[in-house]
């Protein structure tokens, strides 16, 4: 497989031999008003620009995944850009008739056992915070992909660590594994996604894995920048499992 990470959760993938877009936030730099309530409110998102063009990154797509609605995960971009033939799996019906009332005409809503040209894509569990302001973040997925070709990849989303996490790893046994690492916060309600414990707990977890950190420093909201994770790992000694990519950066498996 080859993973690219475009920007905040936006990742190309390509595995055995289909290439997946999962959740475009194509707009240029400061197209967007900053998340309110939340650090940053002189910034603008995304804060940084895409690494490469668009017409770049949407060529030859087979397949969007969609894990959840907000801005920085889909945005009018993305809606704008790419095909409206295009296949996309959404995380639950509610967001399937979301995205075809943007003109999209092929959206599934991805489950369990999906497969999808001989790949199987899992539907996981994410928790997009902890306590009251589960309400108000809403439903999230993550994803995880198998075929006997590759090695097995879990795209965790956004999500915190918690014991549902766990069991996609006791499950699944994935040896790469992707995760939301920004820990991207309002002013009052904790992480929104993992921070730095959670990505230690997720190592403890997983630790034969490829960790792959992303959704960082792209959104206002965030509160762990990528030296700051680095500097973390090397501390608790597992920075040899965890891989923080720039905006743009890939890697093969
Ligand atoms: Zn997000």
């Amino acid at each position: 497989m080859n993973l690219q990470h475009i920007r905040n959760a936006t990742l190309l993938v390509e595995y055995a031999g289909k290439k997946f877009l999962i959740d475009p936030m194509l707009a240029e730099k400061g197209a967007y008003p900053p998340f309110p309530n939340s650090p940053r409110q002189d910034q603008n998102n995304p804060l940084v620009n895409l690494p490469t063009s668009i017409d770049h990154i949407i060529q030859d797509i087979d397949v969007v995944i969609v894990t959840h609605l907000h801005l920085d995960h889909w945005d009018d971009a993305a809606k704008e850009s790419l095909p409206k033939e295009i296949k996309i799996f959404s995380q639950n019906e509610e967001d399937a008739i979301e995205i075809r009332n943007a003109g999209f005409k092929n959206v599934d809503v991805l489950q369990e056992d999906t497969v999808f040209e001989g790949i199987q894509l899992i539907k996981t569990k994410g928790e997009h915070g902890r306590g009251e302001i589960l309400k108000a973040a809403g439903l999230v997925c993550g994803i995880v992909f198998k075929h006997v070709t590759e090695k097995t990849l879990y795209v965790a989303g956004d999500t915190v660590w918690y014991d549902a996490v766990q069991e996609v790893i006791d499950t699944h046994d994935p040896e790469i594994i992707v995760v939301n690492a920004g820990d991207n916060q309002f002013d009052e309600g904790g992480s929104l996604v993992m921070g730095k414990d959670d990505v230690y707990h997720m190592y403890k977890a997983a630790p034969n894995a490829k960790i792959i950190a992303v959704h960082m420093e792209a959104v206002n909201h965030w509160t762990l920048s990528r030296d700051e994770l680095k500097n973390f790992a090397n501390e608790k000694e597992f920075s040899s499992t965890v891989l923080v990519p720039d905006d743009g950066e890939s890697y093969s498996f």
